[in-house]
């Protein structure tokens, strides 16, 4: 089934209960619902296996009796009866993921509606400030990527879903940060830097200075990068270096690592 069939499809990779590992609400209980589909190539993505719609045969749906195999196109109805069907118990806030969950805005709108209850928490890596700013007002929560240019390779194109482009160069990035900010300040919102070696301490002013004066009020996490393709975890110095650079902005930052992987759960 195409996504062209109904403009509020998406393609669904995996529905699966966990604890939230990153952010604001690291340790919660939640479902998390990862959609297909990623123009942007960082460097250390843990998971480029949802990049590419091509890959998209079905998704992976983990329900309290075992994983299942569905059809990956699924409306905001049927990705909201997956996730009841991976809840152990009460109703949990939903995360949704990717890949990047903004080249399908229409969908977003409508699951809001789906999910009943529950919150609806949306992980964006913040290259689509019009999509952003259609679906903020249903979000519970966003969680924003501040992105360094120099930790992504060349975009590619999905071809399907929103097509609004994607910063290429470090001015476009700024533009795009900028703007995401702005749409997400005064939210129930954070910001989120992954931080890898081989970086210097100055290299990631701008995006500190930018949220300082857009966006003064959101919590920043610094996140050291999980060790993947030859990347390397940056040093606790310099960690440290940007924590106080934070605080001297009068930023709210926590240094957090990726939870989920120190306890191995999904
Ligand atoms: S935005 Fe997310 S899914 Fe896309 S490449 Fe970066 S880390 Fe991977």
């Amino acid at each position: 089934m195409s996504s062209t069939s109904t403009q509020t499809q998406a393609p669904v990779m995996e529905v699966f209960a966990s604890l939230q590992g990153e952010g604001r609400y690291v340790g919660q209980p939640q479902v998390f619902l990862r959609l297909r589909g990623c123009p942007l190539r960082c460097r250390w993505c843990d998971t480029p296996g949802s990049w590419r719609l091509a890959d998209a045969e079905h998704a992976r749906v983990a329900t309290e009796g075992g994983p299942e195999r569905r059809p990956t196109w699924a409306t905001p109805f049927q990705a909201a009866c997956w996730v009841a069907e991976c809840e152990p118990r009460e109703p949990r806030p939903v995360s949704v993921t990717g890949g990047e969950p903004l080249l399908w805005p229409g969908f977003l709108l409508e699951l809001r509606d789906m999910l009943g209850g529950r919150r609806m928490h949306l992980e964006t890596a913040g290259a689509h400030p019009e999509a952003l700013a259609r679906v903020a007002a249903v979000c519970d929560h966003i969680s924003l990527d501040l992105k360094l240019p120099a930790d992504l390779d060349r975009p590619e194109s999905v071809g399907e879903g929103n097509l609004e482009p994607v910063p290429t160069d470090a001015d476009s990035w700024t533009a795009t940060r900028r703007a995401c900010l702005a749409i997400v300040t005064e939210r129930d919102a954070a910001t989120k830097i992954v931080v890898v070696d081989g970086r210097r301490r100055g290299d990631y002013a701008p995006l500190l200075e930018d949220q300082a004066r857009l966006a003064p009020d959101l919590p920043l996490y610094l996140q050291p990068a999980t060790p993947v393709a030859g990347l390397e975890a940056p040093s606790i110095d310099l960690l440290t270096e940007l924590a106080e650079d934070a605080r001297d902005l009068d930023l709210e930052v926590r240094v957090i690592p990726q939870v989920h992987r120190f306890l191995r759960i999904p």
